[in-house]
């Protein structure tokens, strides 16, 4: 009797602060995401306790009281730890970065294993790809060094093309290498198309002839005369012989001005300059194929003997002209060429030798027959008309081209009149065709 009244006077436990509604993932008990680092001693104690008894997971006060509440609830103590428990469960909910180990649950531990996992896996893979590029790097370093050895060590003709070519189309190191093999053990021979390359086989070609380039081509990087026939257009102009006459240079006109031009599509019309002026020649009798004569003599004196190469006498004949003074060898070949405004370059119409006698009616002559031949050849419609008549600043071109440039008004009818005729003292006299006197600047500065 006296146990059973014992047992109904003694006064209730507190049972603690029951903790439910605790933020841990699905499938997992409240206790996985407790901190229970955090009842060790230490600076991160928590200031209440927490306890497991039959799955049911309670904090209790260190002032706990052990008696029970209201209504059988939580003491005075425990019942206060809520705003505590609700500050530790945000903690448990959220994991944030650089949060220190010891404050963290084991579940959030677990992740940080995880993630541990996750960037060592990454930088495992990095390593990889690291070490894979540092041996790519090597063995192309000992490309380098190979290929500096392949230079310093071999004579590779052909070399420097070799290279400029190699480079041009990106080729890899090992990949030079293998073509300096090529060169040193089957010849292989790069060759430049390089301007350069075209005007010194060009040079070749002219100085000494096919052969010359050919064996030229052998040995240095130019071209072949096949090559060299491929990329370059040659104009064939007639040389004179004997008088000027107007069929040469009407021949020379379509071969070297009208067909190029018809060819490159060329149909605007343009002004055209022709310019006159003469350059050194090789004094020597050369004979001509194509005309069976003898070429080289000067073209004011030709006309005294018969050029024509028939029999032994024809070239006594002329042997003994030339000793005798009655013709002579050309010391300069006389140029006309025609420029045409807009376009570069020129288009040269005649070349002939001059033993340097010509007084200013032969220059007339050679500024009448040059533009005559022009209009006569119908290269006015077709390339342009003469606009200005260029000469050096040479005393008797002086006076022939103010003889022939200097004779007639400008006409009312020409559409420059009413501009020109206003300006004072402009001379406006014209030659054939209204075209003008031109001095080269630079010959007239000379002068
Ligand atoms: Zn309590
Ligand atoms: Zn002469």
């Amino acid at each position: 009797m006296s146990q059973a009244s014992t047992a109904i006077i003694a006064p209730l436990q507190c049972p603690g602060f029951q903790i439910i509604d605790w933020p841990n993932p699905v499938g997992t008990p409240t206790h996985a995401n407790l901190p229970w680092l955090r009842l060790a001693e230490g600076p991160d104690k928590l200031s209440f306790d927490i306890e497991v008894i039959s799955r049911n997971t309670l904090a209790r006060s260190f002032d706990c009281t052990q008696k029970a509440g209201n209504d059988a609830g939580p003491c005075n103590f425990c019942v206060h730890l809520e705003p505590k428990l609700k500050a530790l469960a945000e903690n448990a909910r959220v994991r944030r970065p650089h949060t220190r180990h010891g404050l963290l649950t084991p579940l959030q531990l677990v992740k940080v294993i995880h993630k541990r996992d996750q960037n060592m896996n990454a930088l495992k893979l990095w390593g990889l790809n690291d070490s894979r590029k540092i041996r790519c790097l090597l063995s192309e370093l000992e490309d380098h060094t190979s290929l500096v050895m392949a230079l310093a060590q071999s004579n590779v003709p052909w070399l420097r093309n070799l290279l400029q070519t190699a480079l041009r189309n990106g080729t890899s190191i090992s990949a030079i290498l293998r073509k300096i093999e090529e060169a040193l053990e089957r010849g292989y021979r790069p060759q430049g198309h390089s301007q350069e390359a075209l005007n010194l086989s060009l040079l070749i070609l002219r100085l000494g002839g096919q052969g010359l380039l050919y064996s030229l081509n052998q040995f240095l990087a130019i071209l072949s005369p096949r090559t060299l026939y491929r990329h370059t257009s040659f104009v064939k102009i007639v040389p004179t012989v004997g008088r000027i006459t107007q069929d040469v240079i009407q021949q020379n006109i379509t071969s070297v001005a009208l067909v190029p031009h018809a060819t490159a599509g060329l149909m605007t019309l343009r002004g055209v300059s022709l310019l006159v002026d003469k350059t050194a020649l090789e004094e020597a009798a050369v004979y001509l194929p194509q005309s069976n004569s003898i070429g080289g003599l000067c073209w004011t004196h030709s006309s005294c003997v018969d050029v024509t190469l028939n029999n032994y006498h024809s070239a006594l004949n002329i042997a003994n002209a030339l000793k005798a003074g009655r013709v002579h060898l050309g010391k300069e070949i006389m140029v006309v060429g025609a420029h045409v405004f807009g376009e570069d370059g020129l288009y040269p119409i005649l070349a002939a030798p001059t033993c340097k006698s010509e007084d200013a009616s032969d220059m007339e002559f050679i500024f009448n027959t040059t533009i005559n031949s022009w209009y006569a050849s119908g290269a006015d419609k077709e390339i342009g008309p003469v606009w200005s008549f260029t000469t050096d600043g040479d005393a008797t071109r002086r006076k022939a081209g103010h003889r022939t440039f200097l004779q007639t008004p400008l006409p009312l009818t020409s559409p420059l009149y009413g501009t020109l005729s206003n300006l004072p003292g402009l001379n406006l006299l014209t030659g054939a065709h209204e075209i003008t006197l031109n001095f080269d600047y630079k010959h007239s500065l000379q002068a």
